[in-house]
């Protein structure tokens, strides 16, 4: 069976790949449970930089380990704020200062916004996605969900700025909905689902 590895060590963003990729007749693989312990340096201007390099520098790597069979999938991905003129973007994860900070991320965020009226509180969460295919065929997708930066945290559910993030439609935060609700509707099931059709399209080859 064909093999996707996911080139992330992002453990709630890939499981919620492994999710939305679930039912689709392909093995889905960690770079953890590929047993790859690679930190690529995300030094692009865009998220289509960081995400072609992430896929790219492990599907060189598994190339070279004369892997067979498989596809590599990046995610690069952020949340971008009118009244921020579109920060934190590609600085997301580190928009604080500590990577992967999640609490203290939130904390900034809401101080940066401390004067922005309601409408100046919109905002949308970008997704894009990188695949390469075995001959090394680049994919890339985009996947976007608009929402508002609510004034305080709510919800225990998701990562990242998920309790800040309300998704209209719905009235609750993203980390107010399961994690149906949210693959349903976010950046990262819009993006993951236009991937499905090349991906099908692949696994049959
Ligand atoms: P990356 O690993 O450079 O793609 O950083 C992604 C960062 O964007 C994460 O650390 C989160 O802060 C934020 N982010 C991306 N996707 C989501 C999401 O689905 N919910 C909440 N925050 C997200």
């Amino acid at each position: 069976m064909k093999k996707l590895i996911l080139a992330s060590n992002n453990l709630k963003k890939v499981k919620e790949m492994k999710e939305l990729l679930s039912d689709l007749n392909i093995e889905i693989k960690s770079l953890k449970e590929e047993e790859i312990d690679v930190e690529v340096v995300e030094d692009g201007k865009t998220f289509e930089e960081n995400a072609k390099k992430k896929a790219k520098e492990i599907y060189e790597l598994l190339k070279a380990r004369g892997e067979k069979n498989f596809l590599v999938l990046s995610d690069d991905s952020g949340l971008q704020v009118d009244y921020l003129n579109g920060a934190p973007g590609i600085y997301s994860a580190r928009y604080a200062g500590e990577h992967g900070n999640d609490k203290k991320n939130n904390a900034k965020l809401l101080e940066e916004l401390r004067n922005a009226s309601s409408d100046e509180r919109r905002a949308k969460f970008i997704c894009q996605i990188a695949l390469f295919d075995e001959m090394g065929k680049y994919y890339p997708i985009t996947g976007e969900v608009k929402g508002i930066i609510l004034n305080e945290a709510y919800g225990e559910c998701g990562f990242g700025y998920d309790p800040l993030f309300l998704y209209e439609p719905l009235k609750k935060s993203f980390a107010e909905l399961t994690s149906e609700e949210k693959n349903r509707v976010s950046h990262r099931g819009v993006a993951l689902n236009k991937l499905r059709d090349i991906i099908e399209d692949l696994i049959d080859e």
